[in-house]
């Protein structure tokens, strides 16, 4: 058993390493071995075995409650914590009280605070835009804060009640327009974390020499926790990047002093330069904008509840939920997991009809992420070829003009033919 681990702030992979897996619930039983096959065959045809992947299967889930009677074991949770990179299939949401999510208390575990979803289209794939293939965006959804962080208290509730007191009679809340009938919900947002995401999203776009970050938020509303977002994540890229980046609010401030055709003149030096721009859109202007000029965004940085919105919204114009990769991932200290975005799906089980794109394209991931780009560029490739000739399964192959809707097993057959 090899495990990456990190030197002096970098991964370092060995050849043969260890990474452990949750197979997943419904659907999930059919997409992972179908995914291990052709990301085993896509390594050894990029590096003639010098590399491999040693997968180690661990549970959570339904499989590990009917196994051992818990949804996840602490085991599953150190092996993540000690292998630094692992794989799932989709986990179904245990009914009742204990723990809310399995994802969430994953990420909050490993303090996976990016949650990074890459959104391309596919020649071939069916879109609802006309032209999808100007679509190219890597969202980086903030994934520890904001009004995920399950600070609520329902209405009715003694709980409700104190806290109301407590902003009415403390903080002078007079705002609340039926007190006695309201939930309450915190939203909590700072600067760290608004740092490391920004970061995060600054780094890999000057790593995949992208043109622009821009800030996502409703700051227009929610001034200190969104617009700090916003101003915070400014800050960030001004002090940290000064040299390589350019942010929309230098340009609005030598708009202010020296006047708009300095700040042109400023702006179209930077892009000469190769420098990166930084900047922002409201959340609701961005939804808009993604369909109409999609072309004009390329790494997106935003809060957690604005990231669940897009990354639906930007994954349903690329072919939708079967094919929308996605990860977790601590920059800091390595942990990754790589995900299916999709559900269980327990209405196409067993049918043997499920698309294991969602969590292919989140194996290609994880490969770029160990370093190991031969191997992802091989199932990519195949997957450009499969698409272009009308081949996918049926949740694709339904709307391609003479489409062939292949199982998941057939489809899995088709790649490693084409690898
Ligand atoms: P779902 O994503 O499982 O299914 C929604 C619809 O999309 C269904 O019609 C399904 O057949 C279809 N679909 C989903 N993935 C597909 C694929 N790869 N190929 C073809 N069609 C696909 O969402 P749901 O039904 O709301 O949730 C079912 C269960 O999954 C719930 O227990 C839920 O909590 C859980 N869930 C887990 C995750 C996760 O683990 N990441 C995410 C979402 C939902």
């Amino acid at each position: 058993m090899s495990k990456a681990y990190m030197k002096e702030g970098r991964l370092v992979v060995p050849d043969c390493v260890t990474v452990p897996f949750i197979e997943g619930d419904g659907v999930g039983a059919e997409i992972t071995p179908v995914c291990q096959q052709i990301v085993n065959k896509a390594v050894s045809i990029a590096y003639k075995g010098k590399r491999s992947i040693e997968w180690m299967e661990v549970f959570a889930g339904e499989k590990s409650y009917q196994k051992n009677g818990e949804w996840l074991p602490e085991e599953t949770m150190k092996a993540f914590l000690e292998y630094l990179i692992g794989i799932k299939g989709p986990l179904t949401t245990p009914v009742g009280g204990g723990i809310r999510s399995l994802n969430v208390a994953l990420r909050q575990t490993l303090d996976l605070y990016v949650c990074l979803r890459p959104v391309r289209w596919f020649k071939g794939i069916v879109s609802p835009l006309k032209e999808p293939q100007k679509v190219n965006m890597h969202i980086f959804r903030e994934n520890t804060e904001d009004i995920y962080a399950g600070i609520e208290w329902e209405q009715g509730t003694p709980e409700a009640e104190k806290f109301y007191a407590f902003l009415h009679d403390k903080m002078g809340v007079k705002k609340v327009r039926f007190p006695k009938t309201s939930s309450f919900g915190v939203k909590p947002v700072s600067v760290e974390g608004t740092h490391r995401l920004v970061r995060a999203a600054i780094l890999y776009a000057l790593q995949h020499k992208l043109p622009s970050v821009t800030l996502v938020h409703k700051g227009n509303i929610m001034k200190f926790t969104e617009g700090g977002f916003k101003r915070w994540g400014y800050d960030l890229a001004e002090t940290e990047f000064s040299d390589v980046t350019f942010t929309m609010n230098q340009y609005d401030q030598i708009k202010n002093t020296l006047g708009e055709e300095s700040a042109k003149a400023a702006l179209a030096h930077a892009v000469n330069a190769g420098k990166l721009l930084v900047k922002d859109c409201i959340a609701d202007a961005f939804l808009q904008n993604t369909l109409l000029k999609p072309e004009e965004y390329s790494v997106i940085a935003t809060l957690n509840l604005n990231g669940d919105y897009v990354s639906d919204q930007l994954a349903a114009m690329v072919g939708g939920i079967g094919i929308a990769p996605g990860a977790n991932i601590n920059y800091q200290t390595g942990h990754a997991i790589f995900e299916a975005t999709h559900g269980t799906a327990p209405d196409i089980a067993g049918k043997n009809i499920v698309n294991p794109c969602s969590l292919l394209l989140s194996s290609v991931m994880m490969l770029d992420y160990l370093g190991w780009k031969e191997a992802s560029v091989l199932i990519v490739k195949a997957l450009e070829n499969l698409f272009e000739s009308g081949k996918a399964t049926y949740d694709l192959a339904r709307f391609m003009p003479g489409g062939t809707a292949l199982g998941t097993v057939e489809f899995g057959e088709q790649v490693i033919g084409q690898l």
